[in-house]
């Protein structure tokens, strides 16, 4: 049990609280269920790349999967290993490009022809040989939220199969392009195994494609996209997952490589929040707290939901009530219509499922500095990012003030 009240009794509100070591146990479960071939589990650091939680993940072993060279920076600090950082998205820039090859990480996740062109004329002014994996796109849907799906035609991610091959021919032939992998991630928050197994049957079977070709690829790359439970979803067990993939394989001699973000960090993670006010317009009831928008962005983004806790006193019944927070929109809020009991000024809510997409989706919008982030490990709580003062969101503005 997690002592909120004593939290933001030392850290203030809002606050996020991240439990280390249910990291370590969702860590540890995936892994070993794909125990029996060599894997590697490159954490998405875009869902929550706080340095300490990238840390606590390259401490057990993990590889990183990075979306900007930031990210790539971030892994470094954290002390993953150049061999277990792998680079993808649909946009990186030369200047990306350029530091990810001299960095010597193991792979570039290829979006496009046009982008393998780019790795390619920037390997050859390096005078290296870029590593790459070619993201296939398997036109599979995935059945999630239309936000998160990445797998399909429409989806701006990875190129087609016929395309793919083309890439891997180019790649093959040319001096300054290695190709080691094949890469795939159909979406985010998946809750059914169908959409996963049938992308990997078709990745597989390209595999073999190419290997008649005599291009080897050494690592499957099967994206992230594990689901988690924030409500009542029904998710995908680790073993399922690990052995659905695996049943696609068969004759191939390959590394799995496994880009998790949510399944890791998801559950991990606490957004904790103060009650500020609650008022009445008309028959409509409101909770207005000190968390907003700008830290927590899911609800209004995609609409999602998050299980919220109040820590109160009061014993009375509950009510329906929309929580909200003090940005100047109407899209500001956490929760409509959430039964909750009345709730007197510095109650605290506690917001579950907050610990993906959370703390880095947010932003300094209404001049708010970012919350303070904790870390739960061994029953110790410890400060892993200081809140953001005033002078911290305009320390690079003040130099330009004329007088
Ligand atoms: C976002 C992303 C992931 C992680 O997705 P989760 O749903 O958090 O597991 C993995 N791989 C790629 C390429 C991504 O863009």
């Amino acid at each position: 049990m997690i002592d909120f009240k004593a939290l933001a009794q030392k850290y203030g509100t809002p606050l996020y609280v991240y439990d280390f070591d249910y990291m370590t146990a969702q860590y540890e479960e995936l892994k070993s269920a794909f125990r029996g071939r060599k894997s590697i589990i490159a954490y998405a650091v875009k869902a929550n790349s706080n340095l300490s939680v990238v840390k606590h993940f390259a401490k057990m072993g993990s590889g990183a999967d990075c979306v900007s060279i930031g990210e790539v920076r971030r892994a470094f600090l954290a002390g993953i290993p150049a061999y277990k950082i792998i680079f993808s998205g649909v946009g990186k820039s030369d200047d990306e490009i350029r530091e990810a090859i001299e960095r010597d990480i193991l792979y570039i996740n290829v979006e496009s022809e046009a982008e393998l062109g780019r790795v390619e004329l920037i390997a050859k002014e390096l005078g290296k040989a870029a590593r790459i994996s070619i993201r296939v796109n398997p036109n599979i849907d995935p059945k999630t939220h239309p936000y998160i799906s990445t797998g399909l035609h429409d989806n701006k991610f990875g190129v087609d199969l016929g395309t793919a091959k083309r890439m891997y021919i180019k790649a093959n032939n040319s001096e300054n392009l290695d190709p080691v992998g094949i890469h795939f991630h159909i979406g985010s928050q998946l809750t059914e195994l169908e959409p996963i197994r049938e992308a990997a049957v078709i990745v597989a079977d390209l595999v073999r494609s190419l290997e008649a070709l005599d291009i080897e690829l050494k690592f499957f790359d099967v994206g992230g996209g594990l689901g988690i439970k924030y409500k009542d979803e029904e998710t995908i067990k680790p073993y399922d997952y690990a052995q659905a993939i695996l049943s696609t394989l068969t004759g191939l001699d390959m590394t799995i490589l496994c880009e998790p973000g949510r399944f890791l960090t998801a559950n991990a993670g606490y957004f904790v929040t103060k009650v500020l006010y609650e008022k009445q317009n008309g028959e409509k009831r409101f909770v207005v707290v000190d968390g907003a928008m700008n830290d927590l962005l899911r609800p209004s983004l995609y609409n999602a939901y998050h299980e919220i806790e109040a820590l109160t006193q009061t014993q009375e019944e509950t009510r329906p009530v929309d929580i909200v927070g003090p940005v100047c929109e109407s899209g500001d809020f956490f929760a409509k219509d959430y039964p909750l009991p009345p709730l007197n000024h510095n109650d605290l809510l506690v917001i579950k499922s907050a610990g993906a997409y959370g703390f880095g989706m947010g932003s300094n919008y209404n001049t708010r500095g970012r919350a303070a982030e904790v870390a739960i490990e061994n029953g110790k709580d410890r400060l892993i990012r200081k809140r953001e003062s005033f002078d911290d969101l305009i320390a690079l503005e003040q130099e330009f003030l004329e007088d």
